[in-house]
Formats: structure tokens, C-alpha cells, sequence
């Protein structure tokens, strides 16, 4: 079974093998790093997975809704894009690209401090209820099957999509005809490699397979951003907002949990894993 999967990002088929689930396995791609959930589900199967009602009711109920948090996302992207110094956060009409926009919470903060947003969201209903509650324009659909004009957008954002694919790579070449040649694209998705992965192996809470089926860590993340195109790529990683795994812990235990997370991505092992790209 492993043997004949071929790796989404550099195409390679030499693996090893991290964890066995109770629904199949991760393997980690000898070439790049990049680590897959095999068997790999088919197009058919994820469909029927995101249909189901069950799943829409827990992505809105889920913590990374509402509003505090798109604000704090919100803030988090501005500092970033002045660490890199990106010009286009002053640019008047400067457009902006959320591509898997959940509830649409992030795009709305993003448009009141002066964006021209559009969202894009696989969830027939989750766009209807964006576009009715706030009249943001939501395409449905895949990335890279809908018409949306290309070298047009000054900053292209997705959080928590790419691996959610079975392949990502056509997802950020997608990225790369979309955005404006001196526009940026930013991407968040769970680190793999992180302190919390390291210590909690196949328990870690991210492994959610079929939701999330190809994981990056900050090597396999800079290479497949190059792979897609883009030439200049910065991959760094940051603490989550908050643990969910230590909820259920006493508040002092969970502050000591919660500063060692903190030091953790000035070692690259921060949870979340986000890159700023650069297509010169
Ligand atoms: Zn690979």
C-alpha cells in the first residue's frame, strides 16, 4: 500500500512509516518530508465526508469561529506582513483572497479595516449564510476549478485548507496564477512537526483523518511553496491560541503547559505552521 503512493509534492515513493490508525496510517515522505494519511481517500469519499451534517454542525460550533478569534487572526497577519515588510496593507482598493473562508468572520475584519475581500468555501451553505449575514462575495467551489482572475490580488490568505487535500500542490500553483506579482500569499496549517506532534504522537489532536490527510512541517512546507512556483518563501511557526488538549487540566498545570507551547516556536516547533510567499 505505501509503496505505490506517490508524493503529492515531489512525486517520490520511498516512505517511512509514523503511526497506525485505527482507520489506516501516516507515512512520511523520505524525499520531502511530507507526511500523508493512507490510503489516500478519493475526491468521492471526502465529498460525501464535508456533505454530511454532522461535520457542519461541528466546524461552527468549533473554537476557531467567531469573532475574538478573527480579530486576534486578524492582528497576528498585519504583524507578519510588517515583519516582511509588505507594502500592500496601506494600498488603497488593496484586494484580499481568503480561499476556504469558513464562516467568514476573518474576512469581515479584514473588509472593515479597509480590504476588498472575497472568500472562497467548498460549502454550499456555509457561503450562502456568509453572503446573506454579510454581504461578502463567496465563491463555491474548489480553488482550482473556479474563475477568478489571475495576477489580481495583492495578499491571498488560506488557514487550515491545505490539509484538508489530496493534492495540495495543485491548490498553491492555483495560488501562484492568482496573486499579483508584488503580492504575498499566507498560509497556516498544523505543524507536524511540532512539540505537541512530537509528544503525542498518534495522539496528537490534529490527526483527524479523513479532515486532515497530507501534513507539513517547516521543511516539506518550503518546498512545496518553491515546487509551486514562488520564489522567495519564509516558514515560521507560532503557538496556538489555545490548548485544547489541556482543558481539562488544573489552571496552574495548564500555565505550565501553556509557557512551554510558548517557547516552542522559537524552535520551530510551534503549533501552527505559516508561510509568507513571494513570487520574485
Ligand atoms: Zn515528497
Amino acid at each position: 500500500m505505501t509503496s505505490r503512493t506517490v508524493c503529492p509534492i515531489c512525486t517520490k515513493t520511498s516512505y517511512r512509516k509514523l503511526h497506525t490508525l485505527d482507520n489506516g496510517g501516516l507515512i512520511g515522505c523520505k524525499n520531502c518530508g511530507t507526511v500523508l494519511f493512507v490510503p489516500r481517500p478519493t475526491i468521492d469519499e471526502l465529498e460525501t465526508f464535508y456533505n454530511d451534517q454532522k461535520y457542519r454542525e461541528n466546524f461552527d460550533t468549533s473554537s476557531m469561529v467567531g469573532t475574538g478569534f478573527a480579530h486576534h487572526r486578524y492582528e497576528s497577519l498585519c504583524n507578519v506582513l510588517k515583519q516582511f515588510d509588505v507594502q500592500i496593507a496601506s494600498k488603497p482598493n488593496r484586494r484580499l483572497l481568503d480561499v476556504g473562508c469558513g464562516t467568514g468572520d476573518f474576512l469581515q475584519v479584514a473588509q472593515r479595516d479597509g480590504w476588498q475581500v472575497t472568500g472562497t468555501e467548498l460549502s454550499a451553505t456555509a457561503a450562502d449564510k456568509i453572503a446573506s449575514r454579510l454581504g461578502i462575495p463567496i465563491l463555491t467551489g474548489e480553488i482550482t476549478s473556479l474563475q477568478l482572475p489571475e495576477v489580481n490580488y495583492d495578499l491571498i490568505t488560506s488557514y487550515h485548507v491545505i490539509e484538508h487535500l489530496i493534492e495540495p500542490l495543485a491548490m498553491l500553483r492555483r495560488l501562484y496564477q492568482l496573486v499579483s506579482n508584488e503580492g504575498a500569499i499566507f498560509l497556516e496549517t498544523p505543524n507536524i512537526d511540532s512539540l505537541g506532534a512530537r509528544l503525542r504522537g498518534a495522539k496528537w489532536s490534529h490527526i483527524i483523518p479523513p479532515e486532515h490527510i497530507t501534513y507539513f512541517q517547516p521543511r516539506s512546507l518550503q518546498y512545496a511553496l518553491r515546487q509551486a512556483g514562488f520564489k522567495r518563501v519564509f516558514v515560521f511557526t507560532s503557538a496556538p491560541q489555545m490548548i485544547e488538549s489541556t482543558q481539562h487540566l488544573p489552571v496552574p498545570l495548564q500555565s505550565v503547559i501553556k509557557a512551554i507551547y510558548n517557547i516552542a516556536p522559537r524552535l520551530n516547533l510551534g503549533a501552527a505552521l505559516q508561510s509568507i510567499a513571494f513570487k520574485d
